[in-house]
């Protein structure tokens, strides 16, 4: 036990919350731990010795973790989402006090998170909901955070948070207070729909270069190491130039091309593209991410199907254009960098959305800035967002922010040639075709909604406005047809 209290606690012993304790430890604040199964709160302290003598205090039982620690109490929980941290709620406020703060640092429902505050305000508590971004290495070394929620928890442990998380230079801690109510879960849900697209959006570029490209494993650690160094910088791409490096440890061949093509997902970019169809806000970037999700689920199908379609074939260019590889892997880079300006666009445009219906009044540009470091979307992408941003705060889309136009005009060429490849290759390339076809649509002065209008007036009198005139029409147009 420690000689005195603790400066904080930290409930939930699993990857996230065992590094993330380690890593308050390390910034010089004592710890005490706890967890439902106490092996591994045993499992912490032993790490916590190992790892340079941490001050780190574990517990067996939540009367003497919670008494361990010095009042006002501050306590993360980084247990499972749901009903977990209803338990683990439950099990802690029995021995808090007045004035005391419970963060949920995990993947939380933002409704959750409101409703949770609202009940123990009335109790007195304090709480937050803590988006926490970058996996295991970042908790352990230094996450993003995305605290919202009681400004004055976030006052009582602001010096711990920006020691812990990760740090940029030039642009200080990734952490910042969030907002008020769920919006640090909402932020942390939307950080995590953009990490679909960003995902999604190298799958296609990896599968342009090799199924059309006919690019080797090696070839393609070349160029995402090339890309990495330029305007594509970031932990994701990083990432992917090693894994085509990686040689399968149970057999011949690289590890990457035994992994089935099948993905999981636990349900963050679900949330992120009903919030988008709830607001009305178009993320079609996002939503093709989760769509390909779900359709890589279909893999015993797609194997059917595969036989059904075998004379089309794939990946041969089905024109009699000739192939320039170098050419292709520069347009293929610069598609990439154009359809994720638009995946971002929809992103924080979905975050502007709640945060006008909830009067949260986020900051876009300091979302972009404590998402420079630390979590997995990682990327020097994210100043210039934050730049954008900052030249003009009521910025209605990334797309007309003056830099972010220039790059935009400068790629599109590039741009369509990856898409139009891709399509007479039959290969998908769902989210660059839907970024460009949200780039086409959102650059058109007039779209064909007018005839849409024209149908709906038609069988349903829903009336339709006029480009030349004020007011609301109704025509009986089959009566003129
Ligand atoms: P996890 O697998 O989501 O959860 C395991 C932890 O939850 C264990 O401590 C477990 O205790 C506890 N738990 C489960 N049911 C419980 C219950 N009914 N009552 C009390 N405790 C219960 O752990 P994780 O991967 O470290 O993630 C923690 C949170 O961070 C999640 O919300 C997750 O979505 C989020 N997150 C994870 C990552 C990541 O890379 N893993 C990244 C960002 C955010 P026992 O040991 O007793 O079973």
């Amino acid at each position: 036990a420690p000689t005195k209290q603790t400066r904080i606690g930290l409930a939930g012993l699993a990857v996230m919350g065992q590094n993330l304790a380690l890593n308050i430890a390390e910034k010089g604040f004592s710890i005490s731990v706890y967890n439902r199964t106490t092996s591994k709160v045993d499992e912490t302290v032993e790490r916590a010795k190992q790892e340079g003598d941490l001050s780190v205090f574990g517990f067996h039982d939540p009367e003497s973790f919670i008494n361990s620690i010095q009042k006002p109490r501050v306590v993360i929980m980084l247990v499972k989402a749901g009903a977990p941290v209803d338990q683990t709620i439950r099990t802690l406020s029995a021995y808090l006090e007045k004035g005391d703060c419970i963060i949920d640092g995990g993947n939380e429902w933002y409704e959750n998170t409101e409703r949770r505050e609202k009940a123990m305000a009335e109790l007195g508590f304090l709480y937050l909901g803590m988006g926490v971004s970058g996996g295991e290495e970042g908790a352990r070394n230094g996450p993003s955070l995305m605290p919202g929620g009681s400004f004055e928890a976030y006052k009582n442990i602001e010096d711990i948070l920006l020691k812990v998380a990760a740090q940029v230079p030039d642009s200080g801690p990734c952490v910042t207070y969030i907002g008020k109510g769920g919006s640090g879960n909402f932020v942390k849900m939307v950080h995590n729909g953009i990490e679909y697209g960003d995902m999604q959006l190298i799958a296609e570029a990896y599968d342009v270069l090799k199924s059309v490209g006919k690019l080797s494993n090696e070839e393609l650690r070349a160029v995402f190491s090339e890309w990495n160094k330029g305007e594509l910088l970031s932990f994701l791409i990083e990432i992917t130039a090693d894994i085509f490096g990686i040689k399968d440890d149970k057999g011949d061949g690289y590890l990457v091309d035994k992994v089935l093509d099948k993905t999981g997902m636990k349900g963050t970019g679900k949330w992120t593209v009903q919030q988008a169809a709830d607001l009305s806000v178009a993320a079609p970037t996002i939503a093709s991410s989760l769509d390909s999700r779900f359709l890589s689920g279909l893999k015993e199908e797609r194997v059917e199907a595969s036989k059904v379609f075998k004379s089309i074939g794939f990946g041969e260019l089905l024109t009699d254009q000739a192939l320039d590889k170098e050419k292709l892997i520069d347009d293929v880079r610069q598609a990439l960098y154009a359809s994720k300006i638009c995946s971002y666009a929809q992103g924080m445009n979905l975050i502007r959305a709640k945060s006008i219906e909830k009067g949260w009044d986020l900051k876009l540009g300091e979302l972009a800035r404590i998402w420079k470091g630390g979590c997995i979307i990682r990327a020097v992408f994210l100043d210039r967002i934050k730049k954008a941003y900052d030249r003009n705060h009521d910025l209605a889309n990334l797309l007309v922010d003056p830099e972010f136009a220039k790059e935009i005009i400068d790629r599109q060429s590039a741009w369509r040639r990856v898409v139009c490849l891709a399509i007479n290759s039959g290969i998908s390339t769902p989210g660059m075709s839907t970024s460009l076809a949200y780039f086409d649509s959102y650059r058109r002065e007039r779209l064909p909604a007018n005839l849409v209008q024209a149908q709906r007036d038609y069988f349903g009198a829903h009336t339709y406005e006029r480009t030349d005139m004020e007011g609301s029409f109704h025509t009986e147009w089959f009566k003129t047809a």
